[in-house]
């Protein structure tokens, strides 16, 4: 089962992706965007939240879901450094002594002992190297495309102030400003996950976990993503840019195989994404389903609709 959302929300006054600092600048992510205009193509550039960043919020998230449910995670996913079981030394932490030229063996250690490495992927970079892709995929954050030339992004001057009086120490500025690029914006991003791929081999295609296991597994991996929208705990800089706006639309779309709902950057995705999906269920008879917030329905009605389908098909 496959199951794609996408996602528009409203952020005012946000910082959630910050890319470098110069001096006493930080620069808000931008990247090069192609929009008509008078029935001409060109390029702007426009504020910008990535998929890394989205990434890492989700399996923040979901190390919380998957202890929540008494599954497995190893100490640094629990730690939430994500750089996983990338050599050796990390690995052994994972299976002593580490399996010789036996990248099932490898994997399977790694898959049973870390929920976050089994459904975000690793990268084990020695020899042999065994690599695993990841079951989820987030797309950038983009503007709206029919409304992108308004998004903008804007220095805000801010000033922290040392001690002044009898307690300043000479040659201590009194204050030190600094700016942050906030960017406002209508953003859409999509994410896919491919509930298939949870807790089985991708070398062998077998499972590596029993299947009461990797129902679990697969419960809190969306249960990662239902928290992540409903608290909007993604993205940097939250305890003073915390983004002005709500999650404003999802769409969810369960299959049986891969795919993935029209982008929502587009205004008409959801009847596009009804019409696809129409053509899917008559071409392959397959079953699907779509859910969406169109009218009175809340992102986390749309998101318990989709949790209750998934175990009423008996998946998690
Ligand atoms: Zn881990």
């Amino acid at each position: 089962m496959f199951i794609s959302i996408g996602v528009r929300f409203e952020a005012n006054v946000e910082a959630l992706n910050m890319v470098e600092t110069a001096g006493n600048y930080s620069k808000h992510r931008r990247v090069p965007y192609i929009i008509e205009e008078d029935g001409k193509l060109k390029t702007i550039y426009v504020p910008a939240i990535s998929g890394e960043s989205l990434g890492h919020a989700y399996q923040e998230l979901l190390v919380k879901e998957s202890k929540a449910l008494n599954l497995p995670v190893c100490e640094d996913c629990e730690k939430f450094e994500f750089f996983k079981s990338m050599n050796k030394n990390y690995l052994k932490k994972k299976i002593n002594p580490v399996p010789k030229d036996d990248k099932k063996k490898i994997e399977e250690a790694i898959i049973k002992s870390c929920v976050i490495e089994d459904v975000g992927g690793f990268l084990y970079a020695e020899k042999p190297p065994v690599k695993r892709t990841s079951a989820f995929q987030f797309s950038y954050a983009l503007p709206i495309k029919s409304i992108a030339v308004y998004a903008t992004t804007e220095p805000q001057l801010h000033a922290r102030h040392a001690q002044t009086g009898e307690g300043k120490k000479e040659g201590v500025a009194e204050q030190m400003i600094y700016y942050v690029e906030t960017g406002t914006a209508v953003y859409g991003f999509t994410f896919n996950i491919d509930l298939d791929a949870i807790g089985i081999s991708s070398l062998t295609n077998k499972a590596v976990v029993d299947e009461d296991g990797i129902k679990k597994r697969r419960e809190a991996s969306l249960k990662a993503i239902f928290r992540m929208l409903s608290s909007q705990q993604f993205g940097a800089k939250l305890s003073r840019f915390f983004p002005v706006g709500n999650i404003m639309e999802v769409a969810i779309a369960i299959t049986e195989h891969p795919f993935s709902v029209t982008s929502p950057i587009y205004d008409n995705y959801m009847e596009k994404t009804e019409k696809r999906l129409k053509v899917i269920a008559d071409t392959f008879r397959e079953e699907i389903k779509f859910m969406t917030t169109d009218g009175e329905k809340t992102p986390e009605e749309c998101l318990a609709e989709m949790i209750n389908y998934v175990k009423d098909k008996n998946i998690i």
